[in-house]
């Protein structure tokens, strides 16, 4: 019914375009609903591992994920992208303060927030990344635009802030004045952990994964760790999504992501015994973490070697949303 309805006001507009670009951008509006065709959908988000368990905080955690559970399934199932799906619920994510990413991010130790974000489209492995930005509100959304609308993957520090907050004021993108970068001690209201990540695979059979964080409460100035490293702490491609949470130098040395999406492409693992190996191989090595996964048919996985991992998934295997923060 919503399809055909599309359809005929496609075929209308098709017959009032007058230019090349309104052809194109109808063409590409007639890509999104031929996704209708496919069966398959998955939405993964995780709001960080945990080091100590502080169940009523988990469970306000959980709630708001669980929210986001269900709107995302919904939007999976009418067709949207992947891409857009987790953009909405990491940037909602981002904005609650409940989490440490955007609005919640924990201050370095000299005082202010520096925050990064990456994310990766699988079905042509486009992606983009910031780090170490002060002014952006939504550091997913700064990803998104360097993948989208640059020729680069990765911004960083002071540069990547007056770029990107000309930019994205003119795309429409929120950015907070500079009072934003407080040198107040949030340490005591912030949560100790926090990092957010979402992976979904849309009805188009496109994966889409993307990660933010503030980082290490306790970092030095200008330490980068995993979080925006394609490959350490996202990493996508027509296989599969992952996104990761834990001690970032680890994932990025062990490059965790890819790591993980090279055992299912070039070994042939499931899913699962790829998740749980590469965990497994990362407490051999002495790191700690976790990371969520969602695979090509719609198959979600996850594995961590801390207290806890808040989570939640959703699917068309996995029809109750449902959100977890200990081993099952
Ligand atoms: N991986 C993040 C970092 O190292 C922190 C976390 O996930 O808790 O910056």
């Amino acid at each position: 019914m919503l399809r055909s309805f599309f359809i005929t006001i496609f075929f209308w507009s098709l017959l009032l375009a007058n230019s090349q670009t309104q052809a194109k951008e109808l063409e590409n509006y007639l890509q999104t609903l031929t996704c209708k065709a496919g069966e398959n959908f998955a939405l993964h988000i995780h709001g960080g591992v945990t080091y100590r368990n502080r169940p009523k905080r988990d469970e306000i955690r959980k709630a708001f994920i669980r929210d986001l559970l269900i709107r995302g399934k919904i939007a999976l199932e009418q067709g949207v992208s992947a891409l857009d799906v987790i953009s909405f619920t990491l940037t909602s994510m981002e904005n609650s303060g409940e989490f440490n990413a955007g609005s919640g991010s924990i201050p370095n130790q000299a005082g202010y927030r520096e925050m990064d974000a990456s994310i990766m489209a699988g079905h042509n492995l486009k992606a983009g990344a910031v780090a170490s930005v002060q002014y952006v509100k939504n550091p997913i959304q700064a990803a998104r635009y360097v993948m989208e609308e640059t020729k680069n993957v990765l911004f960083v520090g002071a540069s990547a802030d007056e770029f990107l907050k000309n930019k994205l004021a003119n795309a429409d993108f929120p950015t907070l004045p500079p009072s934003y970068a407080s040198t107040e001690d949030l340490s005591v209201k912030s949560p100790p952990h926090g990092t957010i990540g979402a992976v979904a695979l849309d009805l188009c059979g496109h994966i889409a994964a993307g990660t933010s964080t503030g980082g290490f409460g306790s970092k030095i100035p200008g330490r980068v760790g995993d979080s925006p490293i394609i490959g350490a702490g996202t990493y996508a491609n027509e296989e599969v999504g992952i996104s990761a949470s834990g001690h970032g130098e680890y994932f990025i040395r062990y490059a965790i992501a890819y790591d993980l999406s090279a055992r299912i492409r070039y070994r042939g693992d499931e899913l699962n015994q790829a998740t749980q190996d590469t965990i497994r191989d990362l407490t051999n090595a002495g790191g700690t973490g976790g990371v969520i996964t969602v695979n090509k048919d719609g198959s979600i996985a996850s594995a961590f070697n801390t207290s806890g991992f808040i989570r939640g998934y959703v699917g068309s295997k996995y029809p109750e949303p449902t959100t977890i923060s200990g081993m099952n």
